[in-house]
């Protein structure tokens, strides 16, 4: 059992990839190639923003946006404290500083009391001026961002969301990636929407960052590539990477997205009552990027890794560690009063195999190991 089969997705849509592939040999347009362009237009369309403009993985695409609104020295960003490590590493390398903030115990998502606490006390503080909350749109399910709208237009800051796990989710019929003044996602293979390496995008309604961005992913470019303008980066995306995306895409929204929904189901009807199963709120429609139960505590839940492991059936621990205990930001002080909620699911949660192409007998063998486990602490 695979913790997500790109093998077996592959074999459901080699014939479209293949060709796909081929058609950017052998035309050999592998920079800003043709299916670039297409790709991004797709994506927005589908979002349903104005803009896309696609680079090289989504941890570029943060930052991009984070340059794009000149982010910097003495600027605070809200960052949940329950997720990769790229969201907050981002705010550090433009110069700001990313206060954590501790995330809800359903939904594992920013929570909105805490984030409320937190700007007033930076504002109290005086030293950081609160300038961005960046929502991450955690295991495929969007953050409430209606609530963090509201916070942050209380107080004048701008709204980045992180979908990179969330691309293909909505709240009632709007799409992830559409909720932050600027949103962002990823393609790494593992994610919703993947490709076969590395890659990422930014969607905006606002053409002037939409102008900058395009500027500062590709050296600052000005009217070329050889004027240029301002300091930036080289991050673009592969042509062959959008057509692996492109030939992915009618699969992802026609049939994928839908059958995860499926998979989540077989999982929620075999633990419900055995293991907390995760929680989508109400309206809300997740891309499943996890399927992730929490565990009793920490015993229990290292217990059922060695158990999976004697199983010889994968597992993961997303996140091992808050980021507020991260060595990277030790320079920054955190108080640990501050994030009962991420502390205790580093501890206890488990993420299962799950991805659009497992079966039911494979769904069902996991659920059997869980509620045989389940007897040693029921
Ligand atoms: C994967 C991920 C990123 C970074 O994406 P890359 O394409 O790997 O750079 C950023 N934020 C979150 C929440 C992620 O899961």
């Amino acid at each position: 059992m695979k913790f997500r089969d790109l093998g077996k997705q592959y074999q459901a849509m080699k014939a479209d990839i293949d060709v796909s592939i081929s058609t950017v040999i052998e035309k050999a347009d592998f920079i800003h190639g043709e299916q670039v362009g297409k790709l991004e237009k797709c994506l927005a369309e589908y979002v349903g923003v104005r803009h896309c403009i696609s680079c090289a993985n989504g941890t570029d695409a943060l930052q991009l946006a984070l340059m794009a609104w000149g982010i910097g020295k003495g600027d605070a960003v809200f960052v949940p404290d329950f997720t990769f490590f790229a969201s907050g590493e981002v705010v550090s390398a433009v110069g700001a500083v990313p206060i954590f903030v501790d995330v809800n115990p359903n939904t594992f998502n920013l929570s909105d009391s805490a984030l409320e606490m937190v700007v007033e006390k930076v504002e109290k503080e005086g030293k950081l001026r609160p300038a961005v909350v960046l929502a991450v749109d955690l295991f495929g399910q969007p953050a409430e961002h209606g609530k963090i709208r509201e916070i942050a237009e209380k107080h004048g800051m701008l709204v980045l969301e992180d979908g990179a796990q969330g691309f293909g989710g909505r709240i009632g019929e709007r799409k992830a990636c559409s909720f932050g003044d600027i949103s962002t996602t990823s393609f790494f293979p593992a994610k919703p929407l993947g490709c076969y390496g590395d890659g990422g995008a930014i969607f905006t309604d606002n053409d002037h960052w939409m102008e900058l961005i395009r500027s500062y992913c590709v050296h600052g470019k000005g009217t070329s590539k050889y004027d240029n303008v301002r300091i930036g980066m080289n991050s673009r995306l592969d042509t062959l990477q959008a057509s692996v995306l492109l030939g992915k895409y009618p699969h992802f929204v026609g049939w994928e997205l839908e059958q995860v929904q499926t998979v989540a189901q077989w999982y929620d009807e075999l633990l419900r009552g055995i293991v907390e199963i995760p929680c989508v709120l109400e309206g809300y429609y997740s891309s499943w990027a996890q399927y992730t139960v929490k565990f009793p505590d920490k015993e229990i839940r290292d217990g059922a890794m060695r158990m999976f492991a004697e199983n010889k059936i994968p597992c993961a621990v997303y996140y091992e560690k808050p980021m507020h205990r991260q060595r990277a930001f030790l320079d920054i002080s955190y108080e640990e009063v501050d994030y009962p909620v991420s502390t205790k699911l580093s501890q206890t949660v488990l993420s299962l195999p799950f991805h659009p192409y497992m079966s039911r007998e494979e769904v069902n063998l996991v659920g059997r190991l869980i509620s045989e486990y389940a007897k040693e602490w029921l």
